[in-house]
């Protein structure tokens, strides 16, 4: 009986195992010495906690780590006048396309307009101003739903995608982003 015990045990044979995927360990050193990175995935760890109650600050969280990941694979351009980032939505969208198809990263092009307007001006895009239930339909999506449904987790599913990379080591390597227009703004 206790043989039995010793090789099966009933109460570890109960346990679900989990397969940690072979990249973890250089993940997890990679995140030490990168806190930047460790910061874009912290903030796409509160985009998931706001992502149903408060969709518009989900989007704000999921584009802040999409911006650091931009920011590794290509080299930001300054004014060379006030030293202030340019073209930042420009590199947003070009970081997009890394891991979405060019339908999915042209509907989800307005995202970082979206995200700029809730920061600087609060608007609110999701069904956070009609408590309850939105009315439904079977023909017809409200906005608002487009937007929860649609945009903010097609950013989350981008964002996720691109710090599995970061944390991968699978980005591309750094380069400048090329330029249609250069100089100050
Ligand atoms: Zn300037």
């Amino acid at each position: 009986m206790s043989k039995d015990i010793v090789t099966d045990p009933p109460e570890i044979s109960q346990v679900k195992t989990v397969e940690v995927p072979s990249w973890v360990n250089a993940a997890w050193k990679k995140l030490n010495t990168h806190k930047k990175l460790e910061s874009a995935i912290s903030m796409y760890m509160e985009g998931l906690r706001m992502e149903i109650d408060h969709p518009s600050m989900a989007l704000v969280s999921f584009v802040s780590a999409i911006e650091v990941v931009s920011l590794m694979v290509f080299h930001p351009n300054r004014c060379s006048e006030c030293g202030n980032y340019m073209e930042i939505s420009r590199r947003f969208r070009a970081t997009l396309a890394l891991v979405a198809g060019d339908t999915t990263a042209e509907y989800l092009r307005p995202a970082y307009d979206s995200r700029s307007r809730t920061v600087h001006r609060g608007a609110l895009y999701g069904g956070e101003l009609i408590p309850g239930v939105s009315p439904f339909s079977m023909f017809m999506v409200s906005p608002e739903s487009e937007f929860q449904i649609g945009m903010v987790r097609g950013i989350r599913s981008a964002a996720r995608s691109l710090l599995l990379m970061a944390v991968q080591g699978t980005l591309p390597v750094r380069s400048r982003l090329r330029s249609p227009q250069s100089g100050t703004h």
